[in-house]
């Protein structure tokens, strides 16, 4: 009889390992079993609908520094299906990609229709079973077989299982995996935007700076990158990624807690103190609030002229003490209060899941159920934002299908 395959989930990692395992074994049957009534919904909302596939890093030891879960582990994966890889696997499928500036790739079509066609035709193409609407309850060992139960008392027998079903917010999803003797790392949410309800900074929503620094006092958390006003606080890369470096910690402290603003970035107070005296020698008459300095926006430098309680009209000549000390303080160590977070675009990801020292990270085999596989979110790995967390998927789900019939 031909082995029998079930994959469980039916987003990116589900179907990517669906496909590249019928690729690696023709001979095996493989149905995948998805919960909801549609397939790959995730790839169709991401990237703000265009799908940001993979990021163009294609150093692994660098790729591996984007990933606050799984991080070095992750090496060893990579070292297998990396960036490379899915720009080939989807161009070699006709899909075309380019990358941003940023190092985003995308689809050129800047539609995430089209990851989504090219994964589905494959299916086709390969005889792929999909059944939607089967939610998986619990999964039972007999003889060395398994047998998969559904909502609604049904069962079926498999040789091999992929589960892929994703991130989960709430510790309870995961209790028919820890029932199979996995160690479930506490699900919390990862990649959110800071709220700043008492921030005097609000008005000037919508101005971003290319290059700040944000630091969480009381701790070692600290990021930088471009950072951008909102109308409920703060949000950007600088911000996301701290978010996801520290979403453990913040949700320790339920989001309450203190940061510091650095809007030139890396820049000691030392350095700042000279070249401002510097300019203060050379241009004594300019007026201080309408000449802003080291490029920042025109409105946020009058802010924090003001904010150092320095007049409209004062020029540079007549800056007291007391005033040029609180303008450098205020370039470099803006306080804020954060209370809470808010979902960045909808994008969120899960901090937790499968702990990774459950899985066989060579070919992501459990080492607590011999013969059930593991991808994608539902291990303890998230990335921060920029196609990070489907490269994740597309890597664990290859090495998954390569290895689920592999000789012992
Ligand atoms: C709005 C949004 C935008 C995003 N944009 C990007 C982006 O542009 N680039 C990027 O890299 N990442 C992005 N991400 C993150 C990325 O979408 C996820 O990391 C990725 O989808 C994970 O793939 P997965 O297959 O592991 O899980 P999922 O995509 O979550 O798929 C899991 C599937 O399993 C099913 N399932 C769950 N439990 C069961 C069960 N018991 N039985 C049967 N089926 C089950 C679910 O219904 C789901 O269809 C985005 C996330 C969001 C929310």
């Amino acid at each position: 009889m031909n082995p029998k395959i079930y994959i469980i989930g039916g987003g990116a990692a589900g179907i990517f390992g669906a496909i590249n395992t019928k690729i690696h074994f023709p001979m095996a049957e493989i149905v995948v079993l998805e919960k909801s009534s549609k397939l790959l919904s995730k790839v169709k909302v991401s990237g703000g609908g265009r799908c940001n596939v993979t990021h163009a890093c294609f150093e692994n030891s660098q790729l591996v520094k984007f990933y606050p879960r799984g991080n070095k582990s992750l090496r060893k994966p990579f070292n297998q299906f990396s960036t490379q890889e899915t720009v080939d696997w989807f161009e070699k499928r006709g899909v075309k990609l380019k990358t941003e500036e940023d190092g985003r790739i995308f689809p050129t079509s800047n539609n995430s229709q089209t990851i989504i066609d090219c994964l589905l035709q494959e299916c086709e193409k390969l005889g792929i079973s999909i059944n939607k609407s089967v939610g998986v309850e619990s999964i039972s060992v007999v003889n060395e077989r398994f047998q998969i139960h559904v909502k609604g008392g049904q069962f079926f027998k498999a040789d091999r299982i992929l589960i892929a079903t994703g991130g989960q917010s709430k510790a309870q999803a995961y209790d028919w995996l820890s029932q199979l003797n996995h160690h479930i790392k506490d699900p919390v949410p990862s990649l959110f935007t800071f709220n700043v309800p008492d921030s005097d900074f609000k008005d000037l929503a919508g101005i971003s700076v290319p290059h700040a620094q944000v630091k969480i006092l009381g701790s070692k958390l600290n990021d930088c990158g471009p950072l951008l006003i909102t109308h409920w606080g703060f949000s950007g890369p600088a911000v996301l990624k701290l978010s996801a470096w520290g979403a453990r910690e913040l949700h320790l402290r339920d989001y309450n807690f203190s940061i510091h603003i650095n809007w030139l970035g890396e820049v000691s107070e030392e350095g700042l103190k000279d070249q401002l005296l510097q300019f203060k020698k050379e241009h004594p008459k300019k007026v201080i609030s309408s000449n802003p300095l080291f490029d920042l926006p025109r409105r946020l430098w009058a802010r924090l002229v003001d904010t150092a309680l320095i007049s409209n009209e004062k020029r540079w000549v007549d800056i007291s003490k007391k005033q040029f000390n609180k303008l450098i303080e205020g370039l470099i160590r803006s306080e804020f209060k954060v209370k809470g977070k808010t979902t960045f675009k909808e994008e969120f990801v899960t901090c937790g899941g499968i702990s990774l020292k459950d899985i066989n990270l060579q070919t992501m085999e459990s080492k607590k159920q011999p013969g059930i596989f593991f991808a994608g979110e539902v291990l303890d790995v998230d990335g921060v934002t920029g196609g990070f967390n489907f490269q994740h998927a597309w890597t664990s789900a290859f090495i998954a299908s390569k290895n689920i019939l592999a000789p012992d």
